[in-house]
């Protein structure tokens, strides 16, 4: 591809890129509570001194096989964009071009998962010291073979469908680009009904006050909500959560089978909560959003693959051997993208809490709710810099409850 091709998609994934930057900047809700009094997250302030230093104690015990398994991870990704690493171990495949890719993507991931796979067993280890995970280690088998297979089918349908554009098309970054952003969108509408079912069962809310109060709560919301799903997450793990996932058809509000266990007033604000991230349409924002981000990945992945074929000892994109370099720039890109989408969730989580206080104005259950979750998930309390740009797609605990009592202030009811 010439020099005109390449500006051309420069411009491209500027534009794009600069566009992001725009609906991002302009619909983020950077303040959840504007003129609220600012209060400070103080973790002594609700924790005991045992659960803070349990929390931080667990903390240590996963950084380790955490931190070891995201180097591997990086590692493994850099040697297949920056080496022929990926190249020689594909070049011995046989078949069309096409089921070399399959092959290919199918053997890598393999290949990477199994030297995963010890330090998924010491964080999986550290989890059922901290009574955290439920599980025995067959099921616990089961459910990463299970996401091998889902991701080595995306990421195959991905790189093969790049390696077939560039096999086609000079200017392949454009319709890479609009697959990219459909299939995003795509994936995350059937995600509830095709991919969380692989994982856990789900059942209707059994009838009940709780469902009555959840149901009538939604409805003085302004939230058309049907049903309310419990999953049966404690076959897994004793951790509480609830979540929204889908969009149109296929919007569902979740909660754990383990959160039922909590007062039904708590519960009630997990579910306020979610109810703000249903009202805002925060799943179909997220994923507009994230579907542009894809394509901006597929113009990216056209405009660094000139000066990474070489070192991955390829011809072009088209070369079906690519399909480790492609993987490698993939799982960099996933990586480099994190601390965005984290920094923009947090503000659309801090929004959700907000949404919850003002539909229930009942900052002390709040924060007993988050006390909660912070206690039985062992969250991290006052995660380091590192965690917080890396991992964090909530606010800490006690930042949310400062949040309550900054709220309590605003509108004058006592807090907690
Ligand atoms: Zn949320």
């Amino acid at each position: 591809m010439g020099r005109r091709g390449r500006r051309q998609a420069g411009v491209a994934g500027v534009v794009l890129g600069a566009g992001i930057l725009v609906v991002v900047g302009l619909t983020t809700p950077w303040q959840a509570l504007p003129g609220a009094p600012e209060v400070a997250a103080d973790p002594a302030a609700d924790f005991t001194a045992g659960q803070i230093a349990r929390a931080q104690a667990f903390d240590t015990a996963t950084g380790v096989p955490g931190y070891l398994s995201l180097g591997l991870t990086l590692v493994f990704a850099g040697l297949l964009v920056a080496t022929p690493l990926g190249a020689r171990i594909l070049g011995v495949l046989r078949g069309p071009w096409w089921v070399r890719v399959l092959l290919g993507v199918l053997v890598l991931t393999v290949v990477e998962e199994a030297l995963r796979w010890p330090l998924g067993v010491w964080f999986e280890t550290v989890l059922r010291d901290y009574g955290l995970s439920t599980q025995d280690w067959a099921s616990w088998t089961g459910d990463r073979l299970k996401s091998i297979a889902i991701n080595t089918a995306l990421l195959g349908v991905m790189v093969v469908a790049v390696v077939a554009l560039a096999r086609r098309f000079r200017r392949w970054w454009i319709p890479a680009a609009a697959g990219a952003f459909a299939l995003t969108v795509a994936a995350s509408f059937v995600y509830p009904v095709v991919f969380e079912p692989v994982f856990n069962d789900f059942r209707s809310m059994s009838e009940g006050p709780l469902r009555t109060n959840l149901l009538a709560m939604a409805e003085r919301d302004g939230v058309p909500v049907e049903d309310v799903l419990v999953a049966d997450a404690s076959r897994r793990t004793t951790a509480l959560n609830a979540y929204v996932s889908g969009f149109g058809a296929t919007r569902r509000i979740v909660v754990y089978d383990n959160l039922l266990k909590a007062p039904q007033p708590e519960v009630e604000l997990v579910v306020a909560h979610e109810l703000g991230h249903a009202g805002e349409n925060d799943v179909l924002y997220g994923t507009l959003v994230g579907a542009l981000g894809a394509a901006l990945g597929a113009i990216l992945l056209f405009l660094v693959f000139g000066p990474v074929r070489r070192r991955a000892g390829v011809t072009s994109i088209a070369d079906w051997r690519a399909a480790g370099a492609i993987l490698g720039l993939m799982t960099l890109a996933t990586f480099l993208s994190g601390p965005a989408q984290n920094f923009v969730s947090r503000h659309i989580e801090a929004r959700a809490d907000a949404h919850a206080l003002n539909l229930t104005r009942d900052p002390v259950t709040f924060a007993a709710m988050q006390k909660r979750l912070a206690t039985a998930n062992i969250s991290d309390l006052s995660p380091d810099a590192v965690e917080y740009v890396l991992y964090a797609s909530h606010p800490t605990a006690p930042e949310r409850i400062a949040m309550a009592r900054s709220w309590a202030k605003l509108n004058g009811v006592p807090g907690p």
